[in-house]
């Protein structure tokens, strides 16, 4: 693993963003790529729409039900938003989430024939897609990448490491672009979000077992 150029202010930290990297890269190398469900680009589209805000857990107890009954696009596109906010009423905010899935399904029925659109550029037009849920679609869907998908889990272990100062998901992207190679780019999500989890979990970080302990600033940690 090599870091390449270095951007940021890391100051006293900026010595070990090298090796925090190497250890994250070794320790998780089989990290999974997303835990949603999915068999198609329209599939993992709709599942992360709807895992804003909710647990991929949950969302895979809707999605094997959602996805037998919508095919294509067209499908959603012509649901009722009333029908679909009740199929999709556990996942939560699911006004929005069903009003945004329609919104995304007649786009694609309409302008890209059915077929979701693997350009980051045309993905973040759709209703209810940023970066983050493009970035998703088109790596795990295409094998596509151009960016870095920073979900909560991205978010606050990025801090914490000391890889950025920065809040907002698309400054936290950039600041993570500059600096890790680009063949990373989509393994240090999974990376993150699997330590996220197992570790450096959000209410209580796991710092005394943790196999980083000795080289991590722990940003916003409290001291004990
Ligand atoms: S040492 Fe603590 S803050 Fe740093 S990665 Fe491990 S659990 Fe997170």
């Amino acid at each position: 693993m090599k870091v390449i150029k270095k951007k940021l202010d890391l100051k006293d930290t900026d010595c070990h963003t090298s090796e925090i990297l190497k250890r994250l890269f070794s320790r998780y190398k089989y990290a999974p790529a997303t835990a949603l469900h999915f068999s198609t680009p329209l599939e993992i589209l709709v599942a992360t729409i709807l895992s804003a805000q909710c647990t991929d857990e949950r969302v895979n107890k809707i999605t094997p039900w959602l996805f037998k009954k919508y095919h294509t696009a067209r499908d959603y596109a012509q649901t009722p938003v009333k029908i679909l906010e009740q199929e999709i009423r556990t996942a939560g905010f699911y006004h929005n989430k069903a009003k945004n899935i329609i919104g995304a399904c007649h786009i694609i029925d309409k302008k890209y024939a059915g077929r979701v659109p693997d350009k980051m550029e045309e993905l973040i037009q759709l209703p209810g897609v940023a970066r983050k849920t493009a970035n998703i679609v088109l790596g795990n869907a295409y094998g596509i990448v151009v960016g870095i998908a920073v979900d909560t889990h991205v978010r606050r272990l990025s801090n914490r490491l000391g890889f950025t100062k920065e809040n907002i998901p698309e400054k936290i992207e950039k600041d993570l672009m500059n600096l890790i190679e680009r063949k990373n780019w989509f393994n240090i999500s999974n990376i993150l979000i699997e330590h996220g989890r197992k570790v450096c979990k959000a209410s209580k970080p796991g710092c005394e077992s943790c196999f980083i302990s000795d080289i991590c600033p722990k940003i916003g940690i409290p001291v004990n």
